[in-house]
């Protein structure tokens, strides 16, 4: 069931994305080689409660093992999505894709960002862009009349013209009280197929592409995803409300971009 937003809500909403998006600055600050995914947790789940929110990624179920241990998933080179943090230390031209989740006054926020930790080869620097352009280009197709097709068309157009794989088994969704609501919002599709877009719906786009084959398998931790072929993957996430006609972003990363120009 779709539930669409009001106005009202859709300002809640915004609250809970744009803390999301200085949770994702704050925990830039901090992305250096030799600083450890574990550490950049705690900034996040520090920052998150300091703001009078909940990370709700910690503790979420998994049926096949332990519930995440987390405020954020932070994916590193070739795992593509839901990396638990750990003590290993980040290296000079890593990436790690840092996802995050709040839930604010009973609303949630979703958004993740992928760095690069120092310096990136030029062929991973291309990776990063592409994948975020393609997340601008389906926000793009988000408007009233439109449809779901037409978001993952966008995505597997731009992505899959460049060489490279979009992943199938996970996908945007919709958002709102809950952190996943429908409809689900693939990064593949045809134009016109699919649920139509409405004003009131709010969804998270999120990317998730590899450097070659989409093909990925689950780690024996029972939640990181990883490519099978070891090349990079790239995840990129706004959470959107369709709103008056158009393509309203309610997370940003503004902030985000703000500390990596600083950082150069
Ligand atoms: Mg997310
Ligand atoms: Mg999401």
């Amino acid at each position: 069931m779709i539930i669409l937003k009001t106005e009202e809500e859709i300002e809640m909403m915004r609250r809970a994305n744009l803390l999301v998006g200085s949770t994702l600055a704050e925990v830039a600050r901090h992305i250096r080689p030799g600083v450890t995914t574990r550490q950049l947790d705690t900034v996040a789940e520090e920052f998150i409660r300091d703001h009078g929110a909940t990370p709700t990624f910690k503790g979420f179920p998994n049926p096949m093992g332990p519930e995440f241990p987390a405020s954020i998933c932070t994916s590193v080179n070739e795992c593509v999505v839901h990396g638990v943090p750990d003590d290993k230390p980040l290296k000079e031209g890593d990436i790690v894709s840092v996802d995050c989740g709040t839930l604010l006054d009973g609303f949630c926020g979703d958004s993740c960002y992928t760095f690069a930790v120092g310096e990136v080869s030029p062929e991973i620097a291309k990776l990063l862009r592409v994948t975020k352009e393609s997340l601008y280009k389906a926000i793009e197709q988000a408007l009233p009349g439109r449809r779901i097709g037409d978001i993952g068309w966008a995505v597997q157009t731009h992505c899959e013209s460049n060489g490279y794989g979009v992943v199938r088994e996970f996908v945007g969704h919709g958002i709102g009280h809950d952190m996943h609501e429908d409809p689900q919002v693939p990064n593949y599709g045809r134009r016109g197929n699919g649920p139509q877009l409405r004003n009131g719906l709010c969804i998270a786009i999120e990317p998730m592409i590899t450097q070659h084959s989409p093909a990925i398998w689950l780690m024996e931790d029972k939640w990181s995803i990883h490519t099978k072929d070891k090349g990079w993957a790239a995840h990129f996430e706004h959470t959107i409300a369709i709103h008056r006609g158009k393509a309203d972003i309610l997370s940003s990363f503004e902030e985000i971009e703000k500390v990596i120009e600083q950082q150069h």
